[in-house]
């Protein structure tokens, strides 16, 4: 028997007419460094947005499925197109502008990407590789650059307010699948070609519901939130959707992304929300501890990307104030997976503090299981370990293929009956908390037994002499693998390594102790900002870790 309930399709559509009527009193900042920031409304923003719909459609001829690409930071003209590009039909393809040159290039061809929006202070980087993108036949430059930069180049050069004005504030949106594609961004590739996962209406309405909802990050039009993730890096965790449509307001950090002014962002506008990786945590932390400002005006903040040190999350707590809480989630789940928001309940804060630590619950739409060492699904015991799998729906199924091939569906990250492998091993609780304790591939076996990188990294952060500290595997004769530390020290301090090495010994099994320590400058990161294994392998492989055995 059929429901009797209407079937009408999610749409970014929908997200962007509802935003622009009944929020269109919230705002969107874009910060612009020593000026006056810029501010528009989200009624002006849809205005936008609609214009940017028919100067796309009637100045550059995009029709629906044909590929926008945006080479941006995070501002209120990228917002414009997160609405517009998907709700017109055609895709918004986000460029991480972070990535080497050549994976760049090879992802724009592999997309086939027909138009670029790029943000004028970019142009020095897009420019060399444009003889390259074969498939561009637009480019469309967004604020102040040298655009001389693009003086001879083969595809059309536009500037992006002259491709709006004038235009009619009416699109006759198409009635769209909700299936259909809306977005898409490629995995890093940290090994191998890239990856795309395509987003599609329905993937990023049902998201956007969660991420607003209040067992995630639980957003209203009361609040303000700075999304410092980029909108490159997996759609800057939903937000911008997920903002339009319970009217959130935002503060855009546009490329003033070092603590310094984000610290001034803070105190100025007063968010009471954000979101970015550890790193980016890391950093603000230092800057408010070398000179204080006000950031109380944040009651919230979500750290994901990679494991949140416990120690920063203590700091956070207990010198601003600033509740910092830990998500999981990447490229192939939209990327939403866990919160870690205590249960209801709880006694004591030692209690609250034992949930905080974890990746977090998952919703009722992402449903997982472990898969154990011998295939088997393992228990939700707490204890259990096994690699994570996942399912729902703004959960991947496949990759794109490129144009008119079928999607890929990699063995290693899509099982037989199509759960996506995350790659994640951990452990999860009886009342659905998950606790990673390593990515597979940084596990460290060491003679039969594992050793979770994370952990070590974590006791050794909340060293009060140590920045950062990133532990990798390295070949061992006797033991198969055994634990590299890499540390950076605070500045003006000298702790010797067996210091450290007796602070770990104290807090974990002898046997998981490293042998190998060195000293950096810095811990390599990725494009995105995590710890970047893969380079420090291979410094230790190629010789150049200045490395003492103890
Ligand atoms: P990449 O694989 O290029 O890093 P993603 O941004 O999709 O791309 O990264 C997803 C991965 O980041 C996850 O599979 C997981 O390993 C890691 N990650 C994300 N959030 C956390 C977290 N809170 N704790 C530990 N690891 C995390």
């Amino acid at each position: 028997m059929l429901s009797t309930m209407q079937d009408v399709p999610l749409t970014v559509t929908r997200i962007l007419v509802h935003g622009t009527l009944v929020h269109g009193r919230s705002r969107v900042t874009t910060w612009t460094g020593d000026a006056e920031p810029q501010r528009r409304t989200f009624r002006e923003v849809g205005v936008r947005a609609v214009q940017l719909a028919n100067g796309l459609r009637d100045g550059l001829g995009v029709v629906e499925g044909d590929r926008v690409a945006t080479l941006m930071w995070n501002n209120c003209e990228h917002m414009e197109a997160y609405l517009a590009i998907p709700s017109m039909g055609a895709v918004l393809h986000t460029l991480n502008l972070r990535l080497p040159a050549d994976q760049l290039t090879w992802i724009v061809n592999h997309a086939a990407d027909r138009v670029l929006l790029v943000n004028g202070s970019l142009l020095p980087l897009l420019a060399p590789l444009l003889p390259r993108m074969e498939p561009l036949e637009h480019i469309v430059v967004v604020g102040p650059g040298d655009r001389a930069l693009l003086d001879g180049c083969r595809p059309a050069v536009h500037d992006y307010e002259e491709l709006l004005a004038g235009r009619p504030a009416r699109y006759d949106w198409p009635e769209l699948d909700e299936r259909a594609a809306a977005a898409m961004c490629y995995t890093s590739g940290t090994t191998g070609d890239p990856k795309g996962v395509v987003y599609s209406h329905r993937s990023i309405y049902l998201h956007s519901m969660q991420v607003g909802s209040a067992e995630s990050m639980g957003l209203t039009d009361h609040d303000t939130s700075l999304p410092v993730v980029p909108m490159f890096h997996v759609n800057a965790w939903g937000l911008p959707h997920a903002a339009f449509m319970s009217g959130v307001n935002l503060l855009m950090p546009d490329r003033f992304l070092q603590p310094g002014p984000l610290a001034e962002m803070i105190e100025s506008e007063r968010p009471t929300h954000a979101a970015a990786v550890p790193t980016i945590w890391q950093g603000l932390l230092a800057e408010l501890t070398a000179k204080p400002r006000d950031v109380s005006s944040l009651s919230r903040v979500t750290i994901g990307g990679s494991a949140c040190p416990p120690s920063l999350m203590k700091a956070f707590d207990e010198q601003l104030g600033v509740r910092l809480c830990h998500a999981w989630g990447m490229t192939e789940t939209s990327p939403l997976g866990t919160v870690a928001l205590p249960p209801g309940g709880l006694e004591s804060e030692a209690e609250e503090w034992a949930y905080r630590v974890t990746q977090g619950r998952f919703p009722a739409s992402v449903e997982p299981r472990l898969i154990g060492p011998d295939g088997s699904e393992m228990p939700w015991d707490g204890e259990s370990a096994g690699e994570l799998e996942v399912r729902g729906p703004w959960i991947a199924g496949a990759y794109y293929g490129g144009a008119g091939a079928e999607p890929l569906r990699p063995e290693d990250k899509f099982s037989p009956d199509g759960w996506l492998r995350t790659g994640d091993v951990g452990v999860i609780s009886p009342d659905g908390f998950l606790t990673l304790t390593d990515r597979a591939k940084d596990v460290i076996k060491s003679g039969g037994e594992w050793i979770s990188s994370v952990e070590l990294e974590n006791v050794l952060m909340s060293h009060p002499d140590v920045a950062e500290a990133a532990v990798v595997a390295v070949p061992d004769e006797r033991w198969g693998e055994r634990p590299l530390a890499t540390v950076v020290l605070l500045e003006g301090t000298s702790t010797g390594y067996q210091e450290l090495r007796d602070f770990l010994a104290e807090r974990i099994a002898h046997w998981q102790v490293p042998e190998r320590w060195a000293v950096v400058p810095a811990v390599p990161k990725t494009s995105v900002g995590k710890f970047d294994k893969k380079v420090i392998r291979k410094s230790y492989a190629d010789g150049e870790l200045d490395v003492t055995r103890l």
